[in-house]
């Protein structure tokens, strides 16, 4: 039960003290899970700086071997890394295969990533090139929802450009990215990936650690506010994933029957606890009717329960405090508007809640202009276009939002108007290690993935060199 181990300084060692992580479908304790302390964590700081110079003068062909070396071992443990996030995470067991294939997925493609040199001038006069030297110390702080494909979003990056990294975990998930850390110890030099898990007490520590050089920060919006100020002492490099509210708008020509299972799989994957999961749905007034009732005929034949049983669609919500949370918002739903499917499981242990709908809801009521990062969708009558979009960006998020219609190129005048870091149309969530990924507004600062996510973990030095003909 306890054989979980924090990686320091490419040791697997035990904590300073111990913590119970829970399952959420049964609310059992699975494990009592090493728990860091400050001076742990100030530990792993000092062996990512210690191992940081030896691993930035490898030559990025090592440093890109030894990411795929992890890759291939997290591959051969992939299946019982999935039976562990589900029972630590909830998420149905297909979800968390899924999670470990994607995890796999990320390590290998931003591996192939590459640093050229780039010459920007190479004239008479001068010759200037751009280099994208590493950091240093890279602080990567985790949130419950995505344990390890998020690691994997940074990870491979930062090691790729040269640095080092200490990994924090969220308090409630730290098991599977413990077992990474195993595969870590087995592939990469010491020092260079560290994990120290906290019970949410270590996080301002290390993003406020005055040898860390840069944190990648995914989170809430409110979380990430405090990761900025702690950052400002030293000019910390920042890269905050946060909050979203997506809105998907669903104009007049589209066919309720064909969208809806794609907008049900866009609001409920893993409980609707996703940071990009529409979380607003704006329809015209035309189909408004039609669309709620397919939405609800899916969300009353959903399969809920414990992810590890066969056929469960959507499992628990993470932890105690946000199954509290998305019940205060089905209690304001049902005051605010007309909850036609789903409600609270009672009666057993775990923290279930059904894929609800809620209709007759507008602007202005809680579940909407908040996120509720649960499985609760509100359906918004809109009249038109002009009000859809004007909805849809009156938000301080602007993580994601997609656009469903009929016609593509109707629809595309439409993306083009929306207020964030990725539109979709005709599909939401649909994302992938090539393609940069980033919020506007208060869904984040930066980006991740591919070369424009690559450059975020690099200090861009200009060498400029004179060049005297004459001579
Ligand atoms: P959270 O902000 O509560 O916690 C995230 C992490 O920050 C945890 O590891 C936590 O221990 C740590 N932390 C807490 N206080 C800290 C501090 N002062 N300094 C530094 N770190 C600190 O978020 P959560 O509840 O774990 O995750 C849910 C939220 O994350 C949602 O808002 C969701 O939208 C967002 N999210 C965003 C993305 C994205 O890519 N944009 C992805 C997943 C989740």
């Amino acid at each position: 039960m306890s054989d979980y181990k924090l990686l320091i300084g490419g040791r697997l060692v035990a904590g300073d003290t111990t913590m119970p992580v829970v399952n959420p479908a049964t609310e059992a304790v699975i494990a009592d899970c090493p728990r860091g302390s400050a001076a742990q964590m100030d530990e792993a700081v000092a062996a990512a700086k210690a191992a940081f110079p030896g691993w930035a003068a490898l030559p990025i062909a090592d440093r890109r071997a030894a990411i795929l070396r992890l890759a291939d071992a997290l591959n051969r443990r992939a299946e019982e890394f999935a039976r562990l996030l589900t029972r630590e995470q909830g998420k149905p067991l297909s979800e968390s295969t899924a999670e470990l294939a994607y995890t796999e997925a990320f390590l290998r493609s931003l591996a192939t990533l590459d640093l050229p040199v780039r010459v920007v001038e190479d004239g008479e006069r001068r010759r200037v090139e751009l280099h994208r030297r590493p950091l240093g110390v890279v602080a990567a702080i985790i949130p419950w929802n995505f344990p390890l494909l998020i690691v994997a979003f940074k990870l491979p990056l930062a090691l790729l450009a040269g640095n080092s990294m200490v990994i924090k975990p969220a308090p409630t998930t730290p098991l599977t990215t413990l077992r990474f850390g195993e595969l870590c110890a087995e592939t990469l030099p010491p020092g260079v990936v560290n994990i120290v898990t906290d019970a949410n007490d270590l996080g301002a520590r290390l993003s406020s650690h005055p040898d860390v050089r840069k944190v990648t920060f995914t989170g809430s919006t409110e979380t990430g506010r405090r990761v900025m100020s702690s950052a400002a002492a030293t000019i910390k490099r920042i890269t905050l994933e946060l909050g979203g509210n997506d809105a998907a708008i669903v104009l007049d020509d589209a066919d309720p029957k064909a969208v809806a299972p794609k907008l049900f799989a866009g609001a409920f994957m893993n409980a609707g606890q996703v940071c990009l999961a529409i979380k607003r749905l704006y329809v015209h007034e035309r189909i408004y009717d039609a669309l709620c009732a397919e939405l609800a005929a899916l969300a009353e034949a959903a399969v809920v329960g414990d992810g590890l049983l066969p056929d469960v669609r959507i499992g628990p919500l993470q932890n105690r405090a946000q199954y509290d949370k998305v019940l205060g918002f089905l209690e304001d739903a049902g005051r605010d508007g007309r909850i036609i499917a789903g409600g609270a499981v009672t009666g057993g242990p775990g923290w279930f809640i059904r894929p609800t709908i809620v209709r007759d809801i507008a602007d202005g009521a809680r579940l909407v202009d908040e996120e509720q990062f649960g499985p609760i969708l509100p359906v918004i009558r809109v009249t038109g276009i002009d009000d859809a979009v004007r909805r849809a960006n009156a938000s301080p998020y602007g993580l994601g939002a997609s656009v469903w219609s009929s016609n593509p190129d109707r629809a595309y005048g439409v993306a083009c108007r929306l207020e964030a870091g990725t539109v979709w149309i005709n599909t939401h969530l649909d994302f992938g290690p090539t393609i940069p990924f980033g919020g506007a507004k208060q869904s984040g600062l930066g980006v991740e993935f591919a070369e424009e996510g690559l450059a975020e973990f690099t200090q861009l030095t200009v060498i400029n060199r004179a060049i005297n003909r004459a001579n």
